[in-house]
Parts: C-alpha cells; sequence; structure tokens
C-alpha cells in the first residue's frame, strides 16, 4: 500500500468496538425515557441481540410533540430566512457524510444490508439533503393577476409540526428523506423510526443538533408501531404525518388521523413493480442482468423492487435462462464483508413471511424453476434468490407484495397483454420498460400505472440520477407526492393573502 491508498476498514473491528444510546432524543438531548418495556434489535446475520431499546408510547410522543410545536411557535426555525435554513442543512449534510460509516454500520448490524451498500448510500442521503438546502429558496410564491388596484398573493407556509414513521429497509436513508424536506421549508419534526433498526436514525438527532439545527425542532422517539408509532398518528397536535411502510399500515394510519385531527397524510407503500422486457432488445444478458440485480439488491427488500418480469414470448426461454444463470451465482455473505453483495433479510419475521410465499406459490402452481428453496443458506434469516415461472396473474404471488429476493415471471404476446399485466395489481409504484422503440416507450410510459417509469433502450446505460425527481404513487401504493420540489411543497401549506388597496 503506497502513502496516498486509504487503509481498508476492518468492519468486523469497528462492529465490535461501536456503542449504542438507545435514549430519545427530545428537545435537544437524550432524554431517559418513561417506558416501562422495552424490545430488542437482533443482527439478522447471526441472531445476535444488539441492544434492549425503550418502547416508547404516549408520554414520549407527548413530550416530543410539545417540544416540536413549541420550538415552532417560538419561531427559532421556522422564522428563519431559507437561506439560514439552508446554511445549517448544509452543516447537517456534511455531518452525515462525517459519520456515513457509523450511520451505514449501525443499519448493517440492524437489518443486514452488506455495509457495501450501506456505506454509499450514507453519501447519498448527506446529497439528497444537500438537494433540498439548495431548493429552499427556490419554492418561489404566486402573485395572482388582479385589478391594478388590489393585490393578491399566494404564500406557503410551513404546516407546523411534522409526524415521519419509517421502515427499517433503508433505515437512515428513509429517515433523512423524510427530515430534510419538512425541515427545509421551516416544520419541526417528530421521526418514529421502525422497531427493527432504530439507531442510525437516533444519531441523527445528534448531527442535526451539531449542525446548528434549534433544540425541539427535531425530535426521534423509538417504539413499536402499536406505541409510539399509532400515539404519533393519533396526536391532536401534529399536523402532518409522513410514511412509509406496508399498505396495511398505511391503511391504519388513514383511520388514526379520521378518528383524531385529519391530520394531512403523505403514505408511501407497497409495491409490485414489473420490469417489462420487448424483443427489440437484442443483448438479454445485460438484461439477466439488471433484472437480477434489481429483486436481489438489499435482498429484494426494496419498495421498487422489479418482482414481476413481463418477457415478450419470443425471448422468454432465452431470457429466463440467463436469470437463472446469473441468480444461482449469487453467493449471500457476511454484511459485514465489503466483497458480499447479498445479506440476510432483516428479521426472522421477514424471513417466515417470504417462506409463506415461497409455500404459496408452488401450491397455487407456479414452478419454482430456481430449486434452491430450503437450500444453501435458506436458513435463519437468509433466503437465497427465488425465481417463480408460469406464473398465472390470480396468483398471491403475482399480486401480493412479497419483500424478498423473489421474482415471479410472466410471459406476454404483444404490448395490449403486456400493460393489461403490469396494471393487474392493487400497487403502482414503480416501473421498468425495456425497448429500443421510441414510440412504444411513450405509449407504455402513459399507460403503466406507476410513480415512477424507467425506459432502458441500451442495456448497461448510465442510470439516472432520480434526487430531484418527484413521484406520486398510483392504487394502494400510496397517497402524495415525495421529492423533488413538488415533495417539498407537500410539507407547506397555501395561503391566499389579498390587499384590497
Ligand atoms: P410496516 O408498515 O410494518 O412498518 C413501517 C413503520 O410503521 C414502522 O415504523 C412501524 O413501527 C410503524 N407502524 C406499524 N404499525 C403501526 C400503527 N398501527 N400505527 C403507527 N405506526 C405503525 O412496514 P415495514 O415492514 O417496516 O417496511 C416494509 C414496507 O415498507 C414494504 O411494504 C415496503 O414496500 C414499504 N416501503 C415503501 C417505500 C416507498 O417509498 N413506497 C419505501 C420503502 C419501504
Amino acid at each position: 500500500m503506497n502513502s496516498l491508498e486509504v487503509a481498508p476498514v476492518n468492519w468486523t473491528v469497528k462492529a465490535q468496538e461501536i456503542s449504542f444510546d438507545v435514549r430519545p432524543w427530545i428537545n435537544g438531548r437524550r432524554i431517559e425515557a418513561s417506558a416501562k418495556g422495552h424490545f430488542a434489535t437482533l443482527n439478522p446475520a447471526n441472531g445476535d441481540r444488539l441492544a434492549d431499546l425503550p418502547a416508547c408510547g404516549a408520554a414520549e410522543i407527548d413530550a416530543a410533540v410539545s417540544a416540536a410545536r413549541v420550538a415552532f411557535e417560538r419561531g427559532s426555525w421556522a422564522n428563519l430566512s431559507p437561506r439560514a435554513r439552508a446554511r445549517i442543512l448544509m452543516n447537517f449534510a456534511d455531518a452525515i457524510e462525517r459519520n456515513a460509516d457509523e450511520l451505514a454500520l449501525l443499519d448493517t448490524l440492524e437489518m443486514g444490508m452488506p455495509i457495501g451498500a450501506a456505506a454509499p448510500d450514507m453519501r447519498a442521503a448527506a446529497d439528497a439533503v444537500r438537494a433540498v438546502a439548495e431548493a429552499s429558496d427556490k419554492l418561489i410564491d404566486q402573485v395572482i393577476p388582479n385589478d391594478p388596484s388590489t393585490l393578491l398573493l399566494n404564500l406557503r407556509e410551513p404546516v407546523g409540526v411534522v409526524g415521519a414513521i419509517t421502515p427499517w429497509n433503508f433505515p437512515a436513508y428513509i429517515g433523512i428523506t423524510k427530515i430534510a424536506p419538512a425541515l427545509a421549508v421551516g416544520n419541526s419534526v417528530v421521526l418514529k423510526p421502525s422497531e427493527i433498526a432504530s439507531l442510525s436514525c437516533l444519531r441523527l438527532g445528534e448531527l442535526a443538533a451539531e449542525a446548528g439545527v434549534p433544540d425541539g425542532v427535531l425530535n426521534i422517539v423509538p417504539g413499536l408501531g402499536s406505541g409510539a408509532g399509532a400515539a404519533l398518528a393519533s396526536h391532536m397536535d401534529v399536523d402532518l404525518l409522513t410514511f412509509t411502510g406496508s399498505t396495511a399500515t398505511g391503511k391504519r394510519l388513514i383511520e388514526l388521523s379520521a378518528q383524531s385531527n385529519m391530520k394531512r397524510l403523505i403514505l408511501e407503500c407497497g409495491g409490485k413493480s414489473p420490469q417489462i422486457v420487448f424483443d427489440d432488445i437484442d443483448d438479454l444478458d445485460a438484461i439477466a442482468d439488471a433484472v437480477v440485480g434489481s429483486i436481489t439488491f438489499n435482498s429484494g427488500q426494496v419498495c421498487v423492487a422489479g418482482s414481476r418480469l413481463l418477457v415478450e414470448r419470443s425471448i422468454h426461454d432465452a431470457l429466463v435462462e440467463r436469470v437463472l444463470a446469473r441468480a444461482q451465482q449469487i453467493e449471500a455473505g457476511d454484511p459485514l464483508n465489503e466483497a458480499t453483495s447479498f445479506g440476510p433479510l432483516a428479521s426472522k419475521d421477514q424471513h417466515a413471511r417470504v417462506r409463506r410465499y415461497y409455500e404459496a406459490g408452488q401450491e397455487e402452481g407456479a414452478v419454482a424453476a430456481l430449486p434452491r428453496g430450503y437450500s444453501g443458506r435458506n436458513d435463519g434469516c437468509y433466503w437465497m434468490p427465488t425465481v417463480f415461472t408460469d406464473v398465472r396473474s390470480d396468483m398471491r404471488i403475482a399480486q401480493e407484495e412479497i419483500f424478498g429476493p423473489v421474482l415471479s415471471v410472466f410471459a406476454f404476446e404483444d404490448e395490449l397483454e403486456a400493460v393489461r399485466l403490469a396494471n393487474s395489481t392493487i400497487y403502482g409504484l414503480a416501473a421498468s420498460v425495456w425497448t429500443r422503440d421510441l414510440a412504444r416507450a411513450l405509449r407504455l410510459a402513459r399507460a403503466v400505472k406507476a410513480g415512477s417509469v424507467t425506459i432502458t433502450g441500451k442495456p448497461g446505460a448510465t442510470a439516472v440520477d432520480a434526487t430531484a425527481g418527484a413521484f406520486e404513487p398510483h392504487g394502494q401504493s400510496g397517497v402524495g407526492v415525495e421529492g423533488g420540489l413538488d415533495g417539498m411543497r407537500a410539507f407547506t401549506r397555501l395561503k391566499s393573502v389579498s390587499f384590497a388597496g
């Protein structure tokens, strides 16, 4: 190693040295929770108990919401100029980047994402904060044409106190993508992270404070969905709830909003995203790489995972053969090894869920074309990539979100059938289309019901950086916009102000 090379990180040693602070972050400090109950987080790679966290409930949520409200009314954040908030958010982004290794390691330990994917994810999260910071003085209000002696304005104001409830599949990243736009437009935030993986989000409170975010503006409360989660969702003083998680929980949050104060909701929920491949693409090897990558990244625990492969019949067998060959080559490994690209599922519950779908697929007559069902490392929390062929669209594995590395393959005859199959679930989160026919690509982009559609004409093409884009789910994949300038506007409300001369 010459003097310019950076020594490789020994993640196993780092993991032994890391310490966990499990206490909630409320009003700018760690506090002792009054909750008596605890819940454990386990390392899914080996079952080790990592930490016992306080199962916070209504008392801690009340304290956090009240701190957020006081901070909001005080105006120490909401009344800063957007530029001043942006400077602090830039510091926050730098703090995330400086501490990226620690945040990534916490996520890897708690939910098993390989460190080689988790560490770059934190750098992407820092960039996502920078993107909203840069945009914070560009959400321009409107002057409405009117009688010349009068003036009518539409002003945007922060909504007030934002509650955020997040899942475990990208714990810190999704936490940051909720916190950053809500803060950028002047709100105060109370975040309840997933009980499977809360530790990285708890650290974000400290990093935001170091960056200059005033006390009470960002609060993080660990707890169970039925405890802290439900308390936040039904709180009478939360103005907006932003949620990422399952469709079932999203529906429950609609009920809790209706039963409490009609708080506004942004719900980013489940998906069953199609990857649609037409036969005008000639490099089947490259497509197979992309298809397998899409269903195995983070062990398939990605909301936009391409879990349904729709292939034009003339290339079905040739593509499936290549997909199987690649899936077969995937090796599971220790998530703390930088060379590992495929780790365990996040929990035993998640493993049991994937196993149930594996069994359901076979019972309903689909063919597990990759006969690795229970072999290899299909133990503990590891589940090896599984491909189902001969799938009918009425089967559960065709309709329901599995959230694991399980691909269901369908053949289609023509464009019409491809669109019908693509739109045949209750979801509408994302879709990818492989074709070189531009006219067809445009037709598909409009016809497929999904919040984001990726068209690729050339396998291996550079991936689009979608940070600045906004998307809005269809169907039961959710409600409301996330991302980009529209995603920031979603955390504001419009006020009409008129001057009558
Ligand atoms: P989940 O719905 O079980 O839990 C998500 C969060 O909701 C957790 O913090 C949980 O504690 C909380 N929660 C559960 N019950 C609650 C209740 N009654 N009241 C209030 N809060 C409650 O989801 P999960 O298993 O953590 O995550 C996986 C799901 O997330 C998948 O369905 C996936 O598609 C979805 N997801 C969607 C996106 C997106 O952008 N659309 C991104 C990532 C994950």
